[in-house]
């Protein structure tokens, strides 16, 4: 299945001075050749090198592809347009306008461009030559998981004075014939809990385990911040994250392998709250709660939508509270939930099951 990976440049003051000059040669050229093509009414067998425009080659060869295309459909909309008139000779005749690029943009295909850890190498013209540099992008994790697929073209265009750049990516989508609903809720003393509509449970990750781990590179980070060791604290940082990331790796594998077992069609998470602090701080222990939830979400999402799965964030409201049997709320005492009515049950099974029939809200895995 076609995907498209689509993240925010950062581009250095130099870089945006590079970038802009490349957006804007790249429409000139394309709108010149497909004027070149509708002024001889024919595509003709130009390639680079007919082409003085300061860029690089890979660029001039994938704007006059562009134009290829855009005078096809010129033509063709043209041809369409000249039998509906002849069909309708009383009504007021269409026109079909020459197409011209207004907004800033550039295409790079995959031999052109690489991507790193955050960022995307491609050549831009610099100093009379073309040469590739590195920008600077945002990514989330699941963005990140996404570009391990095979790539398209690179696409950058301006948006409100923004640099957008959008990937093409080929995921492999596996079919599933599934039928059932699955409810996941994600908690600090178990890392997930999963139960279907067919009342299959399991229980996933070393929520102590994860606590002592951090509870360790606490003390640690604490005694280092007193010796100012900072680099050495950067990377205890680096390692923790890196530790947490491949657990969250495994538990989301195990999962999607749970529901791909008990014939899972739709898989339901609840919608986290605080789109700014998890996404761009990590500071405090509310956000950075949010934030490990927030992995763990996406990465659940990528693994299950590559399987085929949908992924649906529901309303967490009271998903801990109401009780299945009777729809009464009560509050949990410790781990275990008991209903006056008779109903009871592990605490997180409860959330679980509850999310299998919260409401849907139709966002993603974060509301603002
Ligand atoms: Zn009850």
């Amino acid at each position: 299945m076609q995907l498209t990976v689509q993240m925010k440049l950062i581009p250095d003051h130099e870089q945006i001075f590079l970038i802009e000059n490349i957006l804007n040669n790249y429409i000139a050229t394309v709108n010149d050749i497909v004027s070149d093509f509708v002024s001889m009414n024919q595509i003709d067998k130009r390639t680079s090198a007919n082409i003085s425009t300061s860029m690089p080659s890979a660029l001039k060869n994938q704007a006059i592809q562009d134009a290829r295309s855009v005078f096809k459909k010129y033509t063709k909309d043209l041809k369409s347009t000249i039998s509906f008139n002849e069909k309708n000779p009383t009504k007021k005749q269409k026109t079909v306008k020459v197409p011209v690029l207004k907004r800033p943009v550039a295409i790079w295909n995959n031999q052109n461009y690489s991507i790193g850890e955050d960022s995307i190498s491609f050549p831009v013209w610099k100093d009379g030559k073309s040469k590739k540099l590195t920008f600077r992008v945002i990514t989330t994790e699941y963005q990140k998981a996404l570009l391990q697929n095979k790539l398209g073209t690179l696409r950058i265009s301006k948006k409100q004075g923004k640099y957008i750049a959008q990937i093409a990516v080929d995921a492999p989508i596996e079919n599933n014939h599934g039928t059932s609903v699955m409810g996941i809720d994600l908690g600090l003393k178990i890392p997930a809990v999963a139960v279907t509509d067919t009342q299959k449970v399991k229980f996933f990750g070393n929520g102590r385990e994860n606590r002592y781990k951090k509870r360790m590179a606490r003390l640690k980070r604490k005694s280092l911040g007193k010796a100012k060791k900072l680099k050495a604290l950067r990377k205890l940082d680096d390692k923790e994250q890196r530790w947490m990331k491949d657990k969250d790796h495994k538990v989301s594998r195990e999962i999607v392998n749970f529901a791909k077992e008990n014939n899972v069609k739709v898989i339901q998470m609840e919608e986290l709250s605080g789109i700014q602090t998890a996404r761009t701080s990590r500071k405090n222990a509310k956000n950075l709660h949010t934030w490990s939830f927030y992995r763990l979400t996406q990465f659940i999402e990528y693994k299950a939508n590559l399987a085929g799965i949908e992924v649906v964030y529901v309303n967490p409201m009271y998903t801990s509270q109401t009780c299945p049997a009777c729809g009464k709320k009560n509050h949990a005492n410790d781990r275990k939930y008991k209903c006056p009515c008779g109903f009871k049950t592990h605490r997180d099974i409860l959330g679980a099951r509850n999310i299998i029939t919260a409401p849907v809200t139709g966002g993603n895995s974060l509301s603002a």
